[in-house]
């Protein structure tokens, strides 16, 4: 079963229930941050496996009754935010143990110290708050003498406080609420108020329901509902195809038959990269001219420049625009390739994860980061499962640089990929998808 979210529209808003949900909203955001001051730091780490003690701690220090708000409200952005903290640690936790792998000066018994440590949210707390901890069973056969497994906490320290980032409680426009907390009548949603006994009545244009936790989203006069879906994967017996996929820039995804698909991904986000940054390079422009102003004592002139030129908002408009229709480009393709090609399992390269020499060039690896790249794999990862596709993903090594016609070193020039020995062109991508087909069928799966 795979949980999908529907969005259920309400209608056009009184400005009166509007005030309601943007309150319990701006609630609901002080009760996470309150959550997140308690208990994201050292000392909160090794209490977040028990949202049990959290909750009770919550309900008796005073906070909600200080908001008045309704505990279907309150209770939630607790849990809330304690998974949201859950998710800081779980993603500090794999950036050091990124780096511990990419650090070339720590032994391979070093790098076990602290992957076990790492695992043990208690020892881990107690070190970064420099408190004495009992060693773990896995740890003291390594025998490290105090001084050493000191340099490695602290190096551990260190890493921590370099890359915590603290969750902040964001803009306050959406709230969770139980099911305890609403119900539904005459195509209303109607929800637990902060006066007992008196709901608040909103009328939606559709006549889904949910009996499950529902997350209320503020929009401009109106709200929307996120209602999470359990939805069956469904296995076509049509599916039986085998496909080797090359995932690219320029081109998503080149089959080992030669088809691909999503050819026009390379252009759409180049075209994107290069239309923001004109748009910065011009906004940078005007903000001069504004300074300018300013400094000329030129309010009037300056006022103007900001009314007419500064607008972030349509700004971040445009680049979301920007994101949603490559996104839904990307999807279709992959809709497309899926129907065409009938698969019954997907076979493509594990991401390139950061290793030693690429930490040495952080822009490339930006580049490889912030592309579409991430969202096809995800998106894909996803078709596969709603529609019983085994999706495998084997190493990459060998299948780049490799000719996949005779096995030799080949070159990757910019015209394609071009194989000195047996004179075998073509372009990168191509060589690489029939390469990802050899070497997977040599594996013997
Ligand atoms: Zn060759």
């Amino acid at each position: 079963m795979i949980t999908k979210t529907i969005w259920q529209h309400t209608e056009v808003l009184p400005q009166e229930t509007l005030k309601f949900l943007k309150g319990i909203a701006a609630d609901y955001a002080k009760v996470k941050g309150n959550v997140y001051e308690r208990y994201s730091g050292p000392g909160g780490l090794g209490r977040l496996a028990s949202i049990y003690d959290i909750m009770t701690e919550m309900r008796h220090c005073g906070l909600r009754e200080q908001l008045k708000l309704p505990s279907v409200y309150y209770e939630l952005a607790v849990r809330d935010a304690v998974s949201d903290i859950k998710g800081t640690w779980g993603v500090l936790k794999n950036k050091i143990r990124t780096l511990l792998t990419a650090n070339e000066n720590l032994s391979s018994d070093d790098r076990m110290y602290l992957r076990t440590v790492l695992k043990l949210d208690a020892v881990y707390a107690a070190i970064l708050k420099g408190e004495a901890y009992p060693m773990p069973e896995k740890a003291a056969g390594l025998g490290m003498d105090a001084d050493h497994v000191n340099r490695l906490n602290n190096l551990l320290r260190r890493l921590t406080r370099r890359y915590q980032v603290k969750p902040v409680a964001g803009n306050s426009d959406s709230f969770c609420v139980s099911p305890a907390g609403y119900s539904y009548k005459d195509h209303s949603l109607y929800l637990v108020s902060r006066v007992p006994r008196r709901r608040v009545k909103l009328p939606l244009k559709d006549e889904k329901t949910s009996t499950r936790q529902i997350r209320i989203c503020i929009k401009t006069g109106f709200a929307v509902i996120a209602i999470p879906t359990e939805v069956k994967g469904q296995k076509h017996e049509d599916y039986q195809n085998t496909l080797y996929i090359h995932l690219g820039y320029e081109h998503m995804c080149t089959l080992s038959s030669g088809n691909i698909y999503g050819e026009e991904a390379g252009k759409l986000s180049a075209a994107k990269s290069y239309r923001l940054m004109e748009k910065n390079r011009q906004r940078r422009k005007v903000q001069a001219r504004y300074q300018e102003s300013l400094a000329l004592g030129d309010e009037k002139k300056a006022d103007a420049i900001k009314a007419n030129n500064l607008g972030i908002e349509k700004y971040d408009r445009q680049k979301k625009r920007e994101q949603a229709r490559i996104e839904s480009y990307i999807n279709a393709e992959l809709n497309r390739m899926l129907e065409t090609e009938k698969p019954g399992k997907i076979v493509i390269t594990k991401p390139i994860t950061i290793d030693r020499a690429k930490l040495k060039y952080k822009v490339s690896n930006r580049k490889v980061a912030e592309g579409p790249q991430g969202y096809v794999r995800k998106r894909l990862a996803q078709k596969c499962q709603e529609n019983g596709i085994e999706l495998v993903e084997i190493n990459s090594k060998g299948t780049g640089s490799v000719c996949s016609v005779c096995g030799a070193e080949g070159k990757r020039l910019e015209e394609g990929f071009v194989c000195e020995s047996c004179g075998f062109q073509s372009a990168i991508a191509f060589n690489g998808a029939r390469n990802i087909e050899k070497k997977y069928k040599e594996s013997g799966k």
